[in-house]
């Protein structure tokens, strides 16, 4: 296997949307002219990447490590369960209507939404 050079093996996990923010993983814009591929979606990104791989090394981390605090681990986890429970919801309501009006789909389209929300707005800092 190739070994990339460090700075760019953060690349190797890029998605079929493209190569990913090295931080917190959303899909980077194209572009265009020269320079180097973009690593992170914004600069706030690039400085919560740095300030973690400082602390990482303090605590002699290797890159794919990380100390996180149980306090955001648990908003995590609470958020995919909220976001769990509504996609039984919707499946099941589903399940039981195989005719739903559009009303009923829009209903169940806000309750998906609203329990998606807070882990869509989730952001992790070091
Ligand atoms: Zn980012």
């Amino acid at each position: 296997m190739t070994k990339l050079p460090r700075d760019q093996q953060w690349q190797r996990k890029a998605t079929p949307d493209g190569p990913r923010c090295r931080w917190c993983r959303r899909v980077l814009q194209e572009r265009s002219g020269p320079g180097r591929p973009r690593a992170y979606c914004s600069q706030p990104c690039r400085q919560w990447d740095w300030v973690a791989r400082q602390r990482a090394r303090e605590v002699q981390l290797s890159d794919e490590q990380l100390v996180m605090a149980r306090e955001e681990l648990n908003d995590i986890h609470d958020a995919l369960y909220v976001l769990s429970c509504a996609v039984h919801d919707v499946q099941k309501d589903l399940a039981d209507n195989r005719q739903p009006s559009a009303r009923e789909l829009r209903d169940m389209l806000t309750w998906i939404l609203e329990c998606a929300e807070p882990i869509g707005s989730l952001r992790l800092r070091p």
